[in-house]
Parts: structure tokens; C-alpha cells; sequence
């Protein structure tokens, strides 16, 4: 039976909070312990971490333990390994939950290896099986859930967002106990330069956003008037994204035919695309363009709420169940109306914000 469980995380990129996804494991932590009745300590890494301690203050943790000062505050294999393993052992943690973020899918398969235990990350869910944990991810593109449970521990688990309702307690002031990590100057080899990114208007690629816009091979196929508009295409989803903060998703269809020779819209790329071969996005709602519905592509929506399609064709996948609303119209004049109706709902909050 698990008696002590270690709730892991580090600051994120501002050194001030906790990366998003940390809230869901925090969540998926305090009601494993209250399961098992078990012990939940938590365990922070980072340059300075009072403001994030104290954040999640009212969470209930037996203890707070962190490793914190200059050689912890950036993503740092060699550093992030030993800190994380001070950690386990001071907690005597035999369960360790913690983010599946790229920091820690980088260190904390190592550790397990240190601590003789086992990892297993992308992890969906925990939860209590005939007394004893189970945890579950995903296997081929979100078709099949595996169920997991070991016997070895320590055992940790690099959980996935959206793995369970955010902790949303109070902010306080927390007792930090700081752990001693002194690390020779082997694993200070590697040092940390700087996190380079495309710019906000250049990345379309926006996991936080509130709406996935999916554009389909149909962008790009001969209109009513025999020819293809790959330039107007190109500019009402440009306009439509600006204005929207959507997200962008492509077909597999459209994403391959920048390779093919064929008219194509230039800022989509393979990472663009959802389903079964591509993404499987979380967003709340989704629009999808131009594209058919077919199955391949539809298994990538599988995580997004509410979904609308616009087709010209009223036979399409979308209008058999995979969509909930399917608009059976032209996308190019859809997508016209919506960018003018946006623009005018954006301009109406300027002018209230400058009032
Ligand atoms: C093993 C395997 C894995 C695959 N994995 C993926 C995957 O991960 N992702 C993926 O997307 N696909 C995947 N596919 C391919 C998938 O089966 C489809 O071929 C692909 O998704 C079709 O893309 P599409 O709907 O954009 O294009 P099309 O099938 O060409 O459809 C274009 C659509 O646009 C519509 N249209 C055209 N003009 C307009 C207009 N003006 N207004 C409104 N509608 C218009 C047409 O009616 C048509 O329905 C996979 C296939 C296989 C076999």
C-alpha cells in the first residue's frame, strides 16, 4: 500500500509560478492521498521559490520541500536530475506525481533509473484499483487506453494536461523546507543560454487557445469558377486568425501539398496537422474549413468540445455525427462574413477600452 506520495513541479519560465498543467497534477495528487489515505508532501524547483510555495500553500501538503537557487532556475538535465532525486529521497516518496512538461520528460526518466524504481509519462489519469494505483495513458493516437500498475517503486508519473480538475485553492504564506544540493562542477558543464522562439504573430500553433480553426485540402481545390484562390485563402484565415487568437490546424492533405508541388497555403507545415498520423489538440471548441471529415483526421479532434464544420458538401464526415454543427456553405464566404463581423466586435472593445 502506498504511504507516501510526492506532488513534484517546477517554476516555469518566469520563475514566479507554476507551469498550468502543474494545477491538474496538484488536483490528481491531493485526491490520490485522500484515496489511499497516504502521505502528500511537495517537492518545487527553481531559482527563487517562496512565490510559487505560497501559492499553493492551502493545498494541504504534510510538508513543503524545495531545492532552489541560481543552478535550478533553467531547464538543465544534470541539475534538474539531482535536485529532483534530493527531493525523493528527503520525501521518502514511494508515488511521485508530477507535470509532464519538456523539463522534466527530459530529467526524470534518469532518475527513476537512479532511484531503482520506474517512469511512466504521457500518463492520462490515476486512480485507485482493489486498493492499488492504476494509471492510464494513451497508446496509437488516442485509440486505446492502456491501464498501468507496478509493483516497483518508486514509481513516477509524468502527467499529462487536462488530467484532472485544476487544484484552485487558496494562496498563503508556506513554510519551505529547503533541501542541500551541492552539485560538482561536472554538472554545471552544460549552461543555459536562452529559450529561442518564433515570434507571437508567426507561431499559429496556440495549445491555450479557446478555438482550434482547422483549414482542409479544399482551401486549394478549383472554386465554382473553375480555378483555384490559393492567395485569397491564405488571407481570410490570416485575417480570421489574427483577429480570432485561434489556433490553426491543417488535413493531412492540405499539409502534404507544400511537398507535392500543388498551390499551397505557405504557413502551414506538418506540425499543423490533427489526427490519427498528426495532433491530438485540447481546445474547448473547434472549426473546421474545407476539409472532409474523414476518419483519420477526425480521431485528432477527439479531445476538443464542440465542433462546427463549414463543407460545401452536405454528405461529408462532419454531417455524420462527427461534427455538431455542420454549416453546408461556401468557407470562402463564411470565412468573409466572419472576418467582417470580427472586426467589427473588435473595434466595439477598442473604442469601449479607450472610453
Ligand atoms: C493511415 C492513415 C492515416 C491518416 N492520418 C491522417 C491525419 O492524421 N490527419 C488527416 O487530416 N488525415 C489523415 N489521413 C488522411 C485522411 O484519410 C484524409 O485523406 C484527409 O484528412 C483528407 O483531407 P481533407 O479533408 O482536407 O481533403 P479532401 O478529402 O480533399 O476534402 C476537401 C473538402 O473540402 C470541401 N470544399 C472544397 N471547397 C470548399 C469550399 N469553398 N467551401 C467549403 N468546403 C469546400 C470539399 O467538399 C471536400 O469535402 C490518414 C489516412 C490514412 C490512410
Amino acid at each position: 500500500m502506498t504511504k507516501n506520495i510526492l506532488f513534484l513541479a517546477h517554476a516555469d519560465e518566469t520563475g514566479k509560478s507554476l507551469p498550468k498543467v502543474a494545477y491538474d497534477v496538484l488536483g490528481a495528487a491531493i485526491e490520490l492521498a485522500g484515496k489511499l489515505q497516504a502521505r502528500l508532501a511537495v517537492g518545487l524547483i527553481g531559482g527563487e521559490v517562496a512565490s510559487v510555495a505560497d501559492a499553493i500553500a492551502g493545498c494541504d501538503a504534510t510538508q513543503i520541500l524545495a531545492v532552489s537557487g541560481a543552478d535550478f532556475a533553467s531547464p538543465r538535465f544534470s541539475s534538474d536530475a539531482a535536485a529532483a532525486e534530493a527531493l525523493c529521497r528527503a520525501a521518502g516518496a514511494e508515488l511521485i506525481l508530477t507535470p509532464n512538461t519538456s523539463r522534466f520528460q527530459r530529467a526524470l526518466p534518469a532518475l527513476a533509473h537512479r532511484l531503482s524504481g520506474r517512469v511512466d509519462t504521457h500518463v492520462s489519469s490515476v486512480a485507485v484499483v482493489d486498493g492499488e494505483v492504476c494509471a492510464t495513458r494513451w497508446f496509437y493516437r488516442q485509440r486505446m487506453e492502456g491501464q498501468i500498475q507496478r509493483d516497483e517503486r518508486p514509481w513516477l508519473l509524468l502527467m499529462d494536461p487536462g488530467c484532472h480538475e485544476p487544484w484552485q485553492g487558496a494562496a498563503g504564506t508556506a513554510t519551505v523546507e529547503q533541501i542541500a544540493v551541492s552539485l560538482p562542477e561536472t554538472v554545471r558543464r552544460t549552461k543555459f543560454l536562452g529559450i529561442r522562439s518564433p515570434k507571437t504573430d508567426a507561431q499559429t500553433i496556440r495549445p491555450e487557445a479557446a478555438l482550434l480553426f482547422v483549414a482542409g485540402a479544399g482551401w486549394t481545390k478549383k472554386q465554382a469558377d473553375g480555378k483555384t484562390h490559393p492567395e485569397e485563402a491564405e488571407k481570410l484565415i490570416l485575417e480570421f486568425l489574427a483577429a480570432s487568437k485561434a489556433s490553426l490546424g491543417g488535413s493531412k492533405s492540405l499539409v502534404d501539398q507544400s511537398g507535392e508541388n500543388q498551390a499551397v497555403l505557405r504557413f502551414m507545415t506538418h506540425l499543423n496537422q490533427v489526427g490519427q498520423t498528426g495532433a491530438t489538440p485540447r481546445h474547448p471548441k473547434g472549426l473546421s474549413t474545407c476539409c472532409h471529415g474523414e476518419e483519420p483526421h477526425v480521431v485528432g479532434w477527439r479531445f476538443v468540445n464542440e465542433r462546427r464544420a463549414v463543407n460545401l458538401d452536405a454528405n461529408c464526415g462532419w454531417a455524420r455525427g462527427k461534427a455538431d454543427v455542420l454549416y453546408v456553405a461556401d468557407a470562402f464566404e463564411v470565412m468573409k462574413e466572419l472576418n467582417a463581423l470580427l472586426a467589427t466586435a473588435n473595434e466595439a472593445k477598442l473604442s469601449a477600452a479607450t472610453d
